[in-house]
């Protein structure tokens, strides 16, 4: 079965004016032969601009979340297919962060994850753990419960990544051990190919959860990381190319 290719994507969140475009610029500009996908999910209002400046490149664009519905009365929302429109190829989809501010819950990721599909996007689906499920023992069982619930059937044969991103890793400096990294991508390689039977096993899974230059080799390098979904590390370009160059 072919291995994954790795995919390095930065989630920029609520982070990035105009101006930011120019360190986007120098992320493809850096990219020398590295062997991964690499893409930039900017606040949604800089996809347009964001896939003009670094179109001829190839640095994909994302989204970092898209409304189940493809028009109507959702005041302040976007539709997968407005992304798509815009110039994205990507979205992230279920972040903790929403999952947490907007409770979302994994039926509604699912519902998002086919809308994603319908637009032609490639979804990016995050799961992870509180501390206090990891601390209570039971971060296998959430994060394969939140894959289960969060993955539409109409994935089957679509380029989709689960993004495995413990929430108390997250913004704060503190990363998961290779081996809990490991254990867990090892439980969602296995739902992957439960549910999708062999293209389970060719689907990307992305660990996310303070990733730096620093830590960067040893993480994309442990069993079953396929990429890395990385938040503060990838608004500036010399941290963002540490990363990617650690592959
Ligand atoms: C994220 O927001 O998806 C993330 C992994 O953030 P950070 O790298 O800043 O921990």
């Amino acid at each position: 079965m072919t291995a994954p290719t790795p995919l390095i994507a930065g989630n920029w969140k609520m982070n990035g004016l105009a101006a930011a475009l120019a360190e986007a610029r120098a992320i493809a500009d850096g990219l020398g032969g590295t062997t991964a996908r690499v893409a930039l999910c900017p606040p949604a209002v800089l996809v347009h601009r964001m896939s003009e400046a670094l179109a001829g490149t190839p640095v994909l664009v994302g989204g970092q979340d898209a409304h189940t519905e493809t028009s109507g009365a959702f005041t302040g929302d976007t539709a997968a297919e407005m992304l798509a429109d815009a110039g994205a190829s990507l979205v992230i989809l279920g972040h903790s962060e929403r999952r947490a501010t907007y409770r979302e819950a994994d039926d509604l990721v699912a519902a998002k994850a086919r809308a994603a599909i319908n637009a032609g996007l490639e979804p990016i689906i995050c799961v992870g753990e509180t501390l206090d499920e990891r601390e209570s023992g039971r971060a296998i069982e959430v994060v394969v419960s939140q894959t289960r619930g969060s993955l539409p059937r109409e994935l089957a044969g679509k380029a989709f990544a689960v993004a495995y991103e413990p929430v108390w890793a997250i913004g704060t400096g503190k990363t998961a051990t290779v081996a809990d990294i490991e254990e867990v991508h090892g439980a969602i390689r296995a739902v992957l190919t439960t549910t999708f039977g062999d293209a389970g096993a060719t689907v990307p899974i992305l660990y996310g959860g303070s990733v730096k230059p620093a830590n960067a080799a040893e993480i994309l390098h442990a069993a079953e990381v396929g990429g890395a979904l990385v938040g503060g590390a990838s608004l500036t370009a010399k941290d963002f190319l540490g990363i990617i160059h650690a592959l």
